[in-house]
């Protein structure tokens, strides 16, 4: 049966892909499966979100569940009103950083982490079978429409140290993308004593500021803007919030790895453990076994974290693009906790925030492609690791530890391809060892 949900919820463009007749039939499909209760349900900013967010929210009522709606708010927030509200589950309406063309929707479990794949797949099933178990007149679902985002700043605030970091008086400007973020974040950031100076901060689902996804290139007004206030912080959030992204005093761009490394520097303590995908750059591993903690890796993708930092106990994790999970608050990728971490570790340190980047330190990545036919990956994998008589790694894919740095060699989850991914001190060190293993694979091709 062909999938419906990709490696992070379903996505696709919208009256294409994304349709209303989908959400309505994923509404029932998703009620039918978790059964009557209530179902928390929130959206970003974009313009499709009304079209999905009323149909998902039929097919719902149909079988028999009521409808908590919380507006639009950040996925965190909607992740922590789940189980702050004892809901059976939710779901949140978001493309997360896709162009604005897009839309997309996530199932969250009843303890606010993102369904995992069983659930997805009895969810599929219903879906592709029909199988939806319509009540009668008389049992059909409500809406309530609920307003939870003080209590989503209140649980951020309680996990740092909300009055250090009032007496720090901080400027920071905040650049929202035009996305969830503008409806809860700078209100955080004021409650935290900060001088907040907003950019791109009125919802808007034609994202006229910039493209939803926080990067280098497009976050070159928050770079400007940072130098031009004699602020302290910048930071970038994506269209729904969950990922942060952070630039210094002086306006330079944080590198997501060096992001995760500062903060596990600070948060990670002798036995801990702090999880992170395979493909995370070693500067992460450094600083946490200095400090004698122990790093967990996973295969690439957020939830995978997630699941993992449930499983082992560990005290932090994230991916290099600004996803950062904290799990004494939740186990959810969370931009509002990223910027109040990073707001309470420049509070308690004393030091600039060019300061503690540069206790990091510096690795170059260097990343490539080829085109592989998906029957011939596995034989690619395998001889790798037969040749190969270095220290390895095979969570997802191939990681080789070379004496000046490692390698990834794993297949695309998404295309017939495989990634390449080499990491050394210096940039000509990494593209020479991503070139290695790139002509080696292309001789297994051949
Ligand atoms: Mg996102």
């Amino acid at each position: 049966m062909p999938r419906l949900f990709g490696t992070n919820g379903i996505r696709g463009i919208v009256n294409q892909e994304m349709t209303s007749e989908l959400a309505l039939k994923l509404g029932m499909a998703t009620g039918t499966f978790f059964g009557r209760g209530s179902y928390v349900l929130g959206t970003d900013t974009r313009i499709s979100n009304q079209m999905l967010k009323n149909a998902f929210t039929s097919g719902v009522l149909s079988v028999g569940g009521d409808i908590i709606d919380v507006g639009i708010v950040p996925s965190p927030t909607l992740q922590y009103s789940v189980p702050y509200l004892c809901a059976q589950a939710g779901a949140m309406i978001t493309a997360s950083h896709n162009p604005p063309e897009f839309n997309g929707i996530k199932i969250i479990d009843s303890d606010g982490t993102e369904a995992e794949r069983g659930i997805e797949e009895k969810i599929e099933n219903i879906f592709h079978k029909d199988a939806y178990r319509l009540v009668f007149w008389d049992a059909i679902g409500q809406v309530q429409y609920m307003d939870t985002r003080d209590r989503y700043r209140d649980a951020v605030r309680s996990q740092v140290n909300e009055s250090l970091i009032q007496e720090k008086k901080f400027t920071v400007v905040l650049d929202c993308g035009n996305g969830a973020g503008s409806m809860v974040m700078p209100y955080l950031l004021r409650e935290l004593g900060c001088r907040v100076v907003s950019l791109n901060c009125q919802p808007d689902g034609l994202f006229p500021g910039r493209l939803p996804e926080p990067t280098r290139d497009t976050l070159s007004d928050l770079l400007c803007m940072v130098q031009g206030n004699t602020a302290d912080m910048g930071v970038a959030l994506d269209g729904d919030a969950d990922r942060a992204v952070f630039v210094t005093e002086t306006g330079g761009y944080l590198d997501g790895d060096k992001t995760l490394a500062l903060m596990a520097h600070h948060l990670v303590s002798p036995g801990e453990k702090c999880v992170t995908p395979v493909s995370s750059s070693s500067c992460i591993s450094d600083v946490v076994t200095k400090n004698g903690g122990e790093m967990v890796y996973t295969r690439v993708g957020a939830p995978l974290v997630a699941r993992k930092m449930i499983e082992v106990s560990a005290v932090f994790g994230g991916e290099e693009n600004g996803g950062l999970i904290f799990p004494r608050h939740q186990y959810c990728r969370d931009g509002g906790m990223a910027m109040a971490v990073m707001l309470d570790i420049m509070a308690h340190t004393g030091k600039t925030l060019s300061q503690l980047a540069g206790e990091i330190p510096s690795y170059a990545l260097f990343k490539g492609k080829v085109p592989c036919p998906p029957g011939e990956m596995e034989r690619i994998l395998e001889e790798l690791v037969e040749g190969e008589n270095q220290d390895m790694d095979l969570v997802d894919g191939v990681k080789i530890f070379l004496p000046e740095g490692w390698v990834l060699v794993r297949p695309s989850g998404t295309e017939p391809l495989i990634r390449v991914y080499a990491e050394a001190r210096d940039p000509k060190t990494a593209e020479k060892i991503a070139s290695m293993y790139l002509a080696l694979v292309r001789e297994m091709l051949k």
